[in-house]
């Protein structure tokens, strides 16, 4: 799987008669991929202010407003770069919910895991290159496990395994670096002065 970045600002391509906006990331197929692209990417800019046809929400749905398309009205009014929770996620929100899932999931690992559990873990970190859904960061995952595979041995190994493969990915995109030794605080103990309690 290959991706690339649509750097000709808004160029018309060969193969569209569209624009795309820049930042676009392209997927395996060469067509623009949302899930790869951060969503203040996925519009041109001058169409992004415009609000976007929503589908109507006819009928009794009694669920909360945040699962619910609002108004074409409402909708322009909004951030354009926050993007109402029912919207599908970009790579920003998968990424912060994958790492959320992941860095749970070592966090409660077991500190003596059974050779079953620890072919589990295997398994799940394998998979992750071959199906996570934005392909050039599947891409560069299977690279980083390649070249430092997951240490499944214990709790606190998976734990920094993890830690640092995430800082790894926050250096390459120009994020702060977190500190490993916070990350049983940060995944599943909380801050000692209580504030998540
Ligand atoms: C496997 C994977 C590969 C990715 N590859 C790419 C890519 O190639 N290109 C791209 O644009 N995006 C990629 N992403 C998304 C990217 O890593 C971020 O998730 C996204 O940019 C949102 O960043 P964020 O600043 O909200 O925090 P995130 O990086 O999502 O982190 C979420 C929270 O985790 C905590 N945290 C941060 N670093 C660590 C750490 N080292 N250890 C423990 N906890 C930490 C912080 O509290 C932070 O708020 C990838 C995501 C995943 C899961």
């Amino acid at each position: 799987m290959t991706s690339s970045i649509n750097n000709n600002a808004g160029q018309p391509q060969k193969s569209t008669a569209r624009p795309l906006p820049p930042g676009m990331v392209l997927g395996p197929d060469g067509k623009p991929c949302k899930i790869c692209t951060s969503f203040r990417n996925w519009k041109p800019p001058s169409s992004s202010t415009k609000p976007s046809t929503t589908k109507s929400n006819k009928g009794n749905d009694t669920s909360a407003s945040a699962q619910r398309p609002p108004s074409p009205a409402s909708a322009g009014a909004a951030d354009e770069n926050k993007r109402p929770a029912y919207c599908p996620p970009d790579v920003e929100s998968l990424g912060r919910a994958t790492w959320t899932f992941l860095h749970t999931t070592a966090a409660y690992y077991p500190e003596s895991p059974t050779p079953t559990q620890r072919a589990h873990m295997l398994q799940l970190l394998h998979a992750l290159p071959q199906l996570y859904p934005c392909s050039h960061c599947a891409n560069d995952l299977g690279t980083r496990i390649q070249r430092q595979p997951p240490d499944v041995r214990s709790r606190t190994a998976l734990a920094a395994w993890l830690c640092a493969t995430h800082n790894e990915v926050n250096v390459m995109l120009g994020k702060p670096i977190f500190n490993c030794s916070r990350v049983d605080e940060r995944w599943k103990d909380g801050p000692q002065d209580g504030s998540c309690d």
